[in-house]
């Protein structure tokens, strides 16, 4: 099922049956602080809630953990016939937190490595709900794979490094039988598309839909493919920025030294070995932070490495040079 549905709303109602109060349309402007004798406390969270600024004071006992930056930050949807904006990092609120926060110190790291290549961190994804069947039908004769049985489908000539992933139908609570829905990416998103004459960012859901369609070569069968779907486009600005070239003291330690109730958590923070964009990345910074908070003798799992096991190298090998394992 989605993840919505088979992750967000299981944990909302687990962690609401023990407490906890999710505070939506509240923006986190920034952080009291108070630094003495080389320790750092945060003492009171500013935050701005439907647009009304407020204030939580943070008691002795209190612990906050700040999630720092997102990936999905400033991201906006377009629409069959609209070509998603391409936002800034004005636009939301997890860069301007940071940067207020690391402003005039060293220890909280420089957000601007992260936030200040929009051109290289940018791609497009984009969900596709079709009211007709064959288009999974021409996917499933072409890869062998029933919807949801195979991984992604990379069109490796295509300019824009196009993918789709076909999931198990119905993917959504209360889906109609005859509706199905994919989801896709491109990763070059500024190179004119091979059957569409524009950047896939410029790229409208129609035009997204010829180009997959183009590249499955589906033929005649496009326009009437592309009537009975609705295609909407996603700008993601950030998407990939926690793989940009980045040294040490770009991103902070999660507990940074002398902190006693502050700690970094997400894809920002500084986790040796660990590889970013995972969920589990952000799930071991929180193990990590909450652990050291709170005094406790606990470890996150070990990071598994793989490039250190013979047989995933003998596999990665095989792959990379296309060769039929035996
Ligand atoms: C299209 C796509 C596909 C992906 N596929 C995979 C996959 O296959 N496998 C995988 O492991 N990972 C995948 N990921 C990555 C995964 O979703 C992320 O690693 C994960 O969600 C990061 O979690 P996080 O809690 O650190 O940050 P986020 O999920 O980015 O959460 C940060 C939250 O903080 C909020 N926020 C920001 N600023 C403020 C503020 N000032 N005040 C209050 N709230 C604020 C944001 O609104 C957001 O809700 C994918 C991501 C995308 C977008």
């Amino acid at each position: 099922s989605n993840q919505y549905d088979s992750m967000v709303r299981p944990l909302h109602k687990w962690l609401s049956a023990r407490g906890v109060i999710f505070a939506l349309n509240t923006r986190v402007t920034n952080l009291g602080l108070r630094e003495q004798a080389g320790e750092t406390r945060v003492t009171r969270i500013e935050f701005a809630r439907d647009g009304k600024p407020g204030e939580i004071a943070v008691g002795a006992n209190d612990f906050v953990l700040v999630t720092l930056g997102s990936m999905t930050e400033a991201s906006s949807l377009g629409a069959m016939d609209r070509a998603p904006a391409l936002n800034g990092k004005a636009d939301g609120g997890a860069w301007t937190l940071w940067e207020k926060l690391a402003a005039g110190r060293t220890d909280f790291g420089h957000p601007s490595i992260f936030s200040n290549h929009i051109d290289e961190s940018k791609w497009v994804s984009f969900t596709t709900t079709l009211h007709e069947p064959e288009f999974l039908r021409i996917v499933r004769d072409l890869t062998g794979n029933a919807p949801g049985e195979g991984g992604l489908v990379t069109f490796p000539q295509s300019n824009w490094l196009a993918s789709i992933v076909i999931p198990h139908q119905p993917h959504f609570i209360g889906q109609p039988e005859d509706v199905s829905v994919f989801w896709g990416y491109g990763l070059h998103v500024s190179a004119p598309g091979n059957f569409v004459d524009k950047p896939m960012s410029a790229c409208t859901g129609r035009e997204i839909m010829t180009e997959i369609l183009g590249h499955l070569q589906v033929g005649a069968a496009a326009p009437g493919i592309i009537a009975a779907s609705i295609c909407i486009p996603c700008m993601m600005p950030f998407i990939t920025s926690q793989f940009l070239r980045r040294g040490p003291g770009d991103r902070p330690q999660v507990v940074p030294k002398g902190s006693k109730n502050l700690a970094f958590i997400g894809q920002f923070c500084e986790q040796p070995d660990d590889v970013v964009f995972t969920v589990e990345y952000s799930i071991r910074s929180a193990q990590a932070a909450t652990y050291a908070l709170l005094g406790l003798e606990r470890e996150p799992p070990a990071v598994y490495k793989g490039k250190f096991d013979p047989r995933v190298l003998y596999k990665a090998f095989i792959a990379l040079h296309d060769m039929a394992e035996t």
